[in-house]
């Protein structure tokens, strides 16, 4: 099989084969297999065809969510999202300042103002409070992130955006089945929006999904997805849409992998598990947070080593990468790059900085996560942090 392949692959370190452990990768089985075939045999190769309403439907039962909307990528989704709400130039979003790029791009997109804000501490989500004191009155919207799996503070920021009339869009592409006080995330704010890229809870390969509980807001992003194609006046448009349609071969992907989803999950408690018992006695070092009242569904292994720069953390990870065990530093604060506006983050800079992420995807046994483990305290005594 050929997700058990990329096992194989061997490092030379110091005389001797090494396994080489990739930061993520898909879990394919004989399921995706069969449907996938199934799509293509059936000529149905590009956005029609009877998976991607069996996806849609299948991701909506799942979250909670009324509707679902599959889209051709996060990225797609968060911008379709956004136009669907009508926000345009001179509108503001905010979002908090540790994520990936893609949230802020998706706003830009739009025309409108990014404006980043700083996290909280524990979860690495967007800080409530930050959030609040940001809001002008060109503000149209925030934009949380359930980061690394870990939902964000809904209620807090669901009175905000109700006091401020301000809509809430969840960016939920890192996690798929997270909960916040007993609700899935996506069926919490006006709209969420998932991701299905290849290192993702689920993948299509590449693919994304809108869920919603609002009826207008879902019939406006499926007339958008399409070039705003009149439902009853073929190649009649009374607005520039976009192509973010999904294909049935992505949706058969899906559909597939859908059915393993809790496994997954279950799964990736287990991982998280193993990774604590290794690690969590090793002084100033962090790993994952659930917050109260929420399920995390740790995306990505976190861990932080407090007190220590970039270039000690660089070190970290090129010492285990050495080692045969692959890595990632956290993401830059969105307000250091250079399109975005400069703010005040104190918290998501420090996070930023110390912060790296291990191998996290569903096929670890714990005997790979001992050997991880193994070269994780080897190279943090090494380097003496
Ligand atoms: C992956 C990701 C996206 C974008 O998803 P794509 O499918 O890669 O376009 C958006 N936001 C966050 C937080 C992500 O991790």
């Amino acid at each position: 099989m050929f997700h058990k392949v990329r096992r194989l692959v061997a490092v030379y370190f110091g005389g001797s084969l090494k396994t080489f452990f990739p930061i993520s990768q898909p879990s394919i089985g004989e399921r995706e297999l069969e449907y996938v075939t199934k799509a293509v045999r059936s000529g149905w190769v590009s956005s029609i065809g009877e998976y991607i309403e069996a996806f849609e439907n299948s991701f909506a039962d799942f979250c909670g969510a009324q509707f679902a909307l599959a889209v051709s990528n996060g990225t797609a989704g968060l911008h379709l999202a956004l136009a669907s709400l009508g926000i345009s130039a001179n509108d503001e979003v905010i979002i908090p300042d540790l994520t990936f790029v893609a949230t802020a791009n998706a706003i830009a997109y739009t025309g409108a103002r990014v404006v980043p804000v700083d996290i909280d501490r524990q979860t690495l989500c967007i800080d409530a409070t930050a959030a609040e004191a940001a809001v002008t009155s060109k503000t149209r919207a925030i934009l949380p992130v359930h980061l690394y799996g870990q939902a964000a503070a809904m209620d807090a920021l669901r009175t905000i955006a109700r006091q401020r009339k301000l809509f809430l869009v969840e960016d939920a592409a890192e996690a798929h089945g997270a909960e916040y006080k007993g609700t899935r995330v996506g069926a919490i704010g006006d709209c969420g929006v998932f991701s299905f890229y290849g290192n993702k809870v689920i993948t299509t390969g590449e693919g994304g999904m809108i869920t919603t509980n609002n009826r207008d807001l879902y019939n406006k992003a499926k007339l958008l997805r399409d070039h705003a194609m009149s439902p009853v006046k073929r190649y009649w448009h009374t607005q520039v849409g976009f192509n973010y349609r999904m294909t049935n071969l992505q949706a058969a992907l899906g559909f597939a992998q859908m059915e393993r989803i809790d496994e997954f999950l279950e799964k990736r408690r287990k991982i998280m598990a193993w990774y604590r018992n290794e690690l969590e006695s090793i002084p100033r070092l962090r790993l994952n947070y659930e917050e109260p009242g929420t399920r995390n569904v740790y995306w990505m292994i976190c861990v932080e080593i407090s007190g220590i720069g970039e270039l000690t953390r660089d070190k970290l990870m090129s010492r285990l990468r050495d080692q045969g065990v692959d890595s990632r530093p956290y993401f830059y604060p969105i307000s250091d790059l250079p399109m975005y506006a400069r703010a005040n983050t104190p918290v998501a800079h420090e996070v930023s900085r110390c912060g790296l992420n291990l191998p996290s995807y569903t096929d670890l046994s714990e005997s790979d996560v001992r050997q991880i483990c193994a070269v994780t305290k080897d190279v943090i005594s090494q380097l003496g942090v």
